[in-house]
């Protein structure tokens, strides 16, 4: 039988769990509940116990089983350790070896969820084929996580890949949740779209298709809208995408990766989106035509499971 691994994602409200290949297989993938309650100390118990149950369902015997990844919603030292895990109640442990005695000494690694996406990513979505990949995720925040030499670039203070708060705009007067003024996630995320449809509107008494959802507007509502043409809307979306082009070119001319994988909520828009972010990333990068493309996320929220996965094969 060939050697399999399990990949682990850890979220505030569910565990997501997937069995693989080696060779990147999704074998099965199933969901139990995040028990929070008592500082998140039921958590890994029914990890052990689920991983445990499933792999004798499928009659996979513990030899074959290289080992277990998981992805932790919080910073993460290279040893497994946790200072703190807000979402899940988690203080001073080291979850990567509480699970592996769990497991009858089975391997575990693990790592910062938004990190582990990435090396999905990377494996088997937006980013196969390469091994330097620079992975966008725009959701509520901004997220990202760097991949070099097939392997997830954390930094020296786990600040790798934070492109979220990487400054972009001196206008910005609002704080961002960080502490700074003008971050790239408070104009590109789905909050910050949103709240830049708000501001638009507020500004003029310019007709606008948003104008029906007032302030309860979406960046959905927004990114449709600029798709079907609103003027109004489609300016919200060419500023969120003119400063991610921007902090893009700068990754392109700090680290070079071969590949940009843009995934979350707003990667949705597909290439609507990731058109007009290309149009100025490769205006504010002309010192070279030979750089790093910009491609969409393939695995949406599986790339947790197949990055976590991937962590025991490296
Ligand atoms: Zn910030």
């Amino acid at each position: 039988m060939s050697k399999k691994c399990v990949g682990i994602d850890i979220g505030g409200t569910t565990v997501k769990l997937g069995i693989f290949e080696e060779s990147g297989v999704l074998v099965e993938k199933w969901e139990i509940p995040t028990r929070k309650e008592n500082g998140g100390a039921y958590i890994l118990g029914d990890i052990a116990e689920s991983v445990k149950a499933k792999l004798a369902e499928n009659g996979i015997q513990e030899e074959d089983v290289l080992g277990a990844g998981m992805g932790l919603p919080g910073p993460v030292l290279p040893d497994g350790y946790v200072e703190v895990c807000v979402n899940l109640g988690w203080r001073d442990m080291n979850p990567a070896k509480e699970l592996s005695a769990l497991l009858g000494g089975m391997k575990v690694a693990s790592g910062n969820d938004a990190n582990v996406a990435a090396l999905g990513e990377m494996w088997q979505g937006g980013g196969k084929g390469y091994s330097d990949v620079l992975m966008v995720t725009l959701g509520t925040g901004v997220g990202g996580g760097v991949i070099l030499y097939g392997k997830i670039w954390a930094g020296r203070h786990g600040l790798g890949g934070e492109i979220g708060h990487m400054h972009v705009r001196d206008e910005e007067k609002e704080y961002c949740n960080c502490g700074g003024q003008g971050c790239l996630e408070q104009v590109a995320s789905a909050t910050g779209i949103a709240r830049e449809a708000r501001r638009a509107m507020a500004a003029s008494d310019k007709p606008s298709a948003m104008r029906q959802f007032g302030d309860q507007v979406t960046a959905k509502d927004v990114l449709d809208a600029a798709k079907a043409g609103d003027e109004m809307a489609a300016e919200v979306v060419e500023k969120a995408a003119r400063y991610l082009g921007l902090v893009l070119s700068h990754v392109a001319l700090t680290i070079d990766p071969e590949c940009f994988v843009i995934g979350g909520g707003v990667s949705r828009a597909g290439t609507y989106l990731t058109d007009i972010v290309d149009k100025y990333y490769k205006l504010y990068s002309p010192v070279s035509e030979n750089k790093g493309i910009i491609s969409l996320a393939k695995l949406g929220n599986d790339a947790g499971i197949f990055g976590a996965a991937k962590l025991i094969l490296e």
